[in-house]
């Protein structure tokens, strides 16, 4: 299903449907029934669910036909599964990924730490008043212990299955549409944020690579990410400074390394390249991933230091470590039981 032919089948894929397309499209998402379930034609060529579109190829069965006639001709001359679940893509979309794999990737729910986000496991815990802040705001054990140098960091989902092979698609395989739809998921993310901003001007900085780590990758997929959304957003408030922060030293991969690890592994690898820029600003920091918030509050702390005001920080998907912590915890509750029912 992964070939070195995706990319350019993709491109040739959705070239073919807009050489059809524009020869019977109506206006606006065109809707078609065909193969399993119903194709949808978003004017962006990524898929958008069926549910709630207007069916306008009920009210034009030649529409209808043409569309089933092309998406099962293309699909038999060059079948393509989807990346992430293998199922058969019949939609048409420069993103090889289902409308199934894309709509499960749901944003994160339930009680977070009001400071970086991270999941609140006990319900006794999220209410007793040790964890609150001053004002009333529910954190973690971490945010209570030393608090981050930005006022607030949000993800858009949970760091797993789905939207972590969707990052890897955009990363590691260079599928760079997916960037838009990570991009309508950080715009989500933004949203959350923007009723703390003070209304002056905010500087969207996108966490940077190692020029070296750039060459190699072709893109950083932080910035097109932000661009995406800066795209969908159109908000004035919000301006891209893609260059106001440096990679300075390359940094050993964090994987497998302990959180005081992690944070003298990234010590020192960024510089502010442009301090006039940012010297009294409000700045949102955006990454793909937010792991242990060591990078994004690394990048905080020397904004702070050359004089921004305020830094927030967006991200599209994050590790709930208590999430994990909490499985492991049910798991070993389960065992004693079970030895204690044995015994
Ligand atoms: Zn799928
Ligand atoms: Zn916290």
């Amino acid at each position: 299903m992964c070939t070195k032919w995706h990319v350019p089948l993709c491109s040739l894929r959705a070239a073919f449907y807009a050489a059809i397309l524009k020869k019977i499209r109506p206006v606006g998402a065109l809707v078609a029934a065909a193969g399993r379930g119903r194709i949808v034609f978003s004017s962006n060529g990524t898929p958008i669910r069926a549910t709630g579109t207007t069916d306008v190829a009920q009210d034009n069965p030649w529409v209808s036909w043409a569309s089933g006639i092309a998406a099962g001709l293309f699909a038999t001359l060059f079948p393509s599964d989807c990346r992430l679940c293998g199922a058969p893509l019949i939609n048409v979309s420069r993103l090889p990924v289902c409308e199934d794999c894309l709509g499960a990737m749901r944003p994160i729910a339930g009680g977070l730490c009001s400071i970086c986000g991270e999941r609140l496991i006990s319900p006794f815990a999220f209410a007793a008043e040790d964890q609150s802040s001053e004002s009333g705001d529910a954190l973690c054990g971490l945010c209570r212990r030393m608090e981050p140098p930005y006022v607030k960091a949000t993800a858009y989902g949970s760091y797993d299955s789905g939207l972590r092979e969707l990052i890897h698609l955009l990363k590691y395989n260079q599928v760079r549409p997916a960037a838009n739809v990570l991009g309508r998921m950080l715009v989500e993310a933004i949203e959350d944020l923007q009723p703390l901003f003070s209304g002056s001007e905010v500087l969207v900085v996108p966490v940077p690579l190692h020029f070296r780590k750039l060459r190699q990758r072709g893109f950083n997929q932080s910035e097109l990410i932000a661009r995406a959304a800066l795209k969908l957003k159109r908000a004035t408030q919000l301006r891209l400074g893609a260059a106001v922060l440096e990679r300075q030293r390359e940094t050993k991969s964090q994987i497998g390394l302990s959180r005081h690890q992690r944070r003298e592994n990234i010590r020192g690898a960024f510089v502010v390249a442009k301090p006039a820029e940012v010297k009294g600003r409000e700045v949102l920091v955006i990454d793909d991933v937010f792991t242990t918030g060591t990078t994004v509050s690394e990048c905080a702390r020397i904004l702070r230091r050359a004089g921004v005001s305020k830094v927030y920080v967006a991200t599209v998907a994050r590790t709930l470590k208590t999430e994990a912590q909490h499985a492991i915890r049910q798991s070993e509750v389960e065992v004693r039981l079970t030895m204690a029912a044995a015994g």
